[in-house]
């Protein structure tokens, strides 16, 4: 009977494993099943693009069945593991428990926003990690200059204008950098606000930005974003954000409706269900060849695993894609071989380079030891997120947007409706009520109801 190897997770490390898998593996010699809660990779470097509209949120995600030719897709939620009988338990869409049993079972279930406990966070704060909550943001920046036009208070609306970013990695400082991009460029569109101007600061709390490129490229970054007026508070943290302010150690308080945080990420909480070794940070720990401690046939990649870093001693692999999908290729190879094809080897990768966007032309970026700055890094680094898109009808897909972006003006629509479309019993006590008695007076303020932050994605979606 053919071997059954079950990935958990599909994106950067998951869907790079099945690929591999479907061509290393001799045909027909084993069944591989994918299971992940949605049907798509999110490209997460693009996500800034998507939340400030100079890409389609279509264009920055990859359809898993497009991609795979062999694999079977679950569509489902993972929620626990039983390694003793080889088993994977989850939820599919239609609601029902299932177990799928294994040969061979590859855990790749990322990561979700790390919070901490800072009193207002979860229930105020929106995080910067999912494709929702980049659409979500570029929603709200709309609706606040909406909401802020429509103030007569001038202390009132620099509240609505004021957005703090917590966090200086990329996911913190490119997406500041993308929102206050198409900010500047619809504000025009907002008499009162273009007049007011808005406010960006973002919070850092070790003592620079980046620390994960050098710093003369890290000082260039906070210089940039200066000069376009944002403001920095580094080496500060965040005491309390409730709906209105957030407050800083110091006892700084910002007149805010805005926080977003991007303040690093923790593994996927259902790998505590798993039945694995974890390490303290709550990475499934894996040995170099990225099997997990302990187990014959299951291994772990990606940002849910700590595996040894084979370019820094003692350490294990940072969370990126781009350690993702190469122990993505690596962990399927070293199935294979447990399966009789080829040898196991070890994981064996050094970073090739860093790159931040912008937006507006500009980026740093440090690869193999050179360092980049202004339009030659921007351009390097769309070059190479070009090339690592997967398929040629996606490229095309970000070479139209961005080439649209540079021609015209960006689109204004708030459409924080899409997705969410009245149901019609609504309408129709809403009819029958008006009708009768003028029912429509009881509906809460339509933008108010919209602003309530989507909250830090935190748990399993
Ligand atoms: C805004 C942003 C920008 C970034 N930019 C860069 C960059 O420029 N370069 C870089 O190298 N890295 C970047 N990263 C980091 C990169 O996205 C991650 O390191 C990478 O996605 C990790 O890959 P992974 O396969 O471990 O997890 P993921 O790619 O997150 O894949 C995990 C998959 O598992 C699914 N899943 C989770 N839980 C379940 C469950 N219970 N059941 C079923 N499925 C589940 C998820 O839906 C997802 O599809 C960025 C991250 C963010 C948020």
């Amino acid at each position: 009977m053919a071997w059954h190897v079950v990935i958990a997770g599909g994106g950067f490390g998951g869907l790079y494993a099945a690929r591999t898998l479907e061509r290393v593996l001799p045909p027909a010699s084993a069944r591989i099943t994918l299971v992940n809660d949605v049907n798509f990779m999110l490209y997460t470097p693009l996500l800034p693009g998507a939340a400030a509209g100079t890409l389609e949120p279509r264009h920055v995600v990859v359809p898993l069945r497009e991609e795979l030719r062999y694999t079977d897709l679950r569509l489902g939620r993972v929620t626990g593991a039983d390694p003793a009988r080889s088993r994977l338990r989850l939820e599919t869409i239609e609601g029902h428990d299932e177990e799928i049993a294994y040969d061979q079972l590859i855990v790749a279930l990322g990561s979700v926003s790390r919070t901490l406990p800072i009193p207002g966070l979860v229930e105020h704060a929106i995080g910067f990690k999912t494709l929702s909550e980049a659409i979500a943001l570029r929603n709200r920046l709309l609706l606040t200059l909406e909401m802020a036009e429509t103030l007569d208070d001038d202390a009132a609306r620099a509240s609505y204008l004021t957005y703090v970013y917590v966090g200086g990695g990329y996911s913190g400082l490119e997406g500041l950098a993308e929102l206050q991009d198409f900010a500047a460029d619809v504000i025009r569109l907002y008499p009162r606000c273009r007049v007011q101007g808005m406010r960006w600061v973002l919070v850092e709390a070790r003592e620079r930005v980046m620390m994960e490129i050098p710093a003369s490229l890290s000082d260039h970054v906070v210089r940039d974003l200066r000069g376009r007026g944002v403001e920095f508070r580094i080496g500060r943290t965040v005491e309390r954000v409730t709906e209105r302010e957030v407050v800083l150690s110091g006892g700084e308080v910002i007149p805010t409706r805005t926080v977003v945080w991007t303040a690093g990420v923790r593994p996927h909480p259902v790998v505590t269900r798993l039945g694995l070794p974890l390490e303290p940070g709550g990475r499934i720990r894996a040995d170099r060849f990225l099997r997990v401690a302990g187990q014959r046939n299951v291994w772990a990649i990606g940002d849910a695993a700590a595996v040894p870093d084979p370019a820094r001693r003692g350490q294990a692999c940072p969370p990126t894609a781009q350690h993702a999908l190469r122990q993505g290729r690596r962990v399927a190879r070293n199935v294979a071989a447990e399966l009789g094809s080829g040898r196991v080897r070890p994981f064996r990768y050094r970073t090739l380079g860093v790159f931040v966007d912008l937006g507006r032309h500009e980026a740093v970026a440090s690869t193999m030891g050179i360092r980049w700055r202004g339009f030659p890094a921007w351009f390097l680094a769309r070059t190479y997120h070009l090339l690592a898109m997967p398929g040629l009808k996606r490229r095309l897909r970000l070479v139209v947007d961005w080439t649209v972006d540079l021609l015209f003006e960006r689109d204004a629509s708030e459409l924080g409706q899409l997705g969410h479309p009245p149901s019609l019993a609504t309408e129709t006590l809403q009819e029958q009520s008006a009708g009768g008695t003028g029912g429509e007076a009881d509906e809460p303020p339509v933008a108010a109801a919209a602003l309530g932050p989507p909250p830090v994605e935190t748990a399993p979606r």
